[in-house]
């Protein structure tokens, strides 16, 4: 079977562009003629440091990343920012109180934990949105980290919706910490579930204004498919390996005043005289940053993976940034949610129509009968559509559509779509 007679919907690791790939054999043979391959390359080499300079050049073009923004690579995955995020601004909020209260008591040390202490207890809230099974986890890692008592979940979307996700809750019913009592160390959401197909439609209203609290974003399944505005975030996370690059490097956009000089993040005593978690090194923002993401070995082939897609999408849309891909990934979600409701007696959209991920579309076939949904999806792969299988924890189907999958990928799935519906 060849590259171009499958289309490929798994939900990641992800497709990637063909033409990339090409050039990856090639690179990890030969790289620029040199002899050796890229990953047999130092991360300190020139070469490297090239590398690591290109793929952060086309980023920054791609999303307009403003100059008080740093982009760190590291090998975390995506859980393992689940936990950075928690390690790295728990510290600053903790450096924050202690500062404070440090100008009142001087240098009596004693009063200063005890009064710490307090304020910890009683005012340390880490914020979460859940609505999907991303941010559900990303909450229970907090709450592994830090204590469930110091995590607010302001909003469960399974609450209005029969246990189950597929909504997110208006506003208005978000429970979030009070900016007026000192807000939370920061609200935290998933921009797109992957598995639950849902996305949010836009940055939350309540988490703008002047005295807005810091937002991190989990954007792993949505990266660089839609315009953001960097400058509402504290920090953007996401997994290379659905719309960037392959598995192996996690990507982080973080605000350059969470760093220092700026801002400081507690000592490890410290954290550990008020039973706060000490994160590894190696998720040490500050540490990443100052050693520009080289603190230790990065894998350097998936950063060259990674910036080749980004360049690619650079040249291909110019002016348009990623507004040029968004504008076709918005196309290619459109024809296929648009033929899933025009034979509405066979298919069912799972997430509400309001809150419908452009990248992961699920749906059910005949109202989600088992033998039914493996027999679309055994016709499905006889024409070469591929990775149609919903996660194993909710089922039914599931068509990702990242950056990868071409128009063409998108208009053979809706011809099948049709087919089927025509002949059930
Ligand atoms: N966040 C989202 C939205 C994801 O889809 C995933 C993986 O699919 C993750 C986090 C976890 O990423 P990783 O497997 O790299 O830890």
């Amino acid at each position: 079977v060849n590259r171009s007679d499958v289309h490929y919907f798994g939900a990641g690791p992800a497709p990637l562009p063909t033409p990339v790939l090409e050039r990856a054999a090639q690179a990890l043979l030969n790289y620029k003629d040199k002899g050796l391959g890229l990953c047999e390359i130092s991360h300190r080499s020139p070469d490297a440091n090239e590398i690591l300079a290109d793929a952060k050049q086309a980023l920054t073009a791609l999303l307009d990343i403003p100059d008080d923004y740093e982009i760190l690579f590291l090998q975390s995955g995506g859980s393992g920012e689940f936990s950075a995020t928690v390690y790295n601004l728990v510290s600053i909020w903790v450096e924050k109180k202690r500062a404070k209260i440090a100008q009142e008591v001087g240098d009596d040390k004693d009063e200063l934990l005890k009064r710490l202490k307090m304020v910890v207890d009683e005012e340390l809230k880490l914020d979460y949105l859940v609505t999907g099974s991303w941010s559900l986890k990303a909450s229970q890692e907090a709450a592994r980290l830090v204590g469930a008592q110091h995590v607010n979940v302001a909003a469960d979307a399974r609450k209005a919706n029969d246990g189950k996700f597929g909504k997110i809750a208006p506003e208005s019913d978000w429970s979030l910490t009070p900016r007026a009592s000192g807000g939370p160390a920061f609200v935290y959401f998933c921009d797109n579930e992957t598995v639950d197909g849902v996305e949010f439609p836009a940055f939350p209203a309540s988490l703008e204004g002047d005295d807005a609290p810091l937002v991190c974003a989990d954007m792993s399944s949505n990266f660089i498919s839609r315009k953001v505005d960097v400058r509402k975030y504290a920090v953007i996370f996401g997994g290379a390996q659905k719309n960037i690059g392959n598995t192996g490097i996690a990507i982080v956009i973080l605000r350059k005043s969470l760093l220092p000089p700026v801002s400081n993040s507690c000592s490890p005593d410290l954290l550990r005289a008020l039973n706060l978690p000490v994160g590894p090194i190696v998720l040490d923002y500050p540490t990443i940053a100052k050693n520009n993401s080289l603190y230790n070995t990065l894998p350097i082939f998936d950063v060259w993976i990674a910036g080749q897609v980004m360049s690619g999408l650079v040249s291909a849309y110019g002016a348009k940034k990623i507004g040029g891909q968004e504008a076709i990934s918005n196309e290619k979600a459109k024809m296929i949610y648009d033929t899933l409701e025009k034979y509405s007696d066979v298919y069912r959209v799972v997430p509400d129509k309001t809150v419908r991920s452009r990248m992961n579309i699920c749906f059910r076939v005949h109202g989600g009968d088992a033998e039914k949904e493996k027999a679309f999806l055994s016709g499905a792969e006889k024409k070469g559509l591929l990775g149609l299988k919903g996660h194993r924890s909710v089922g039914g189907i599931r068509a990702s559509n990242y950056n990868a999958v071409s128009i063409e990928g998108a208009k053979a799935l809706v011809a099948y779509l049709e087919d089927y519906a025509k002949a059930a």
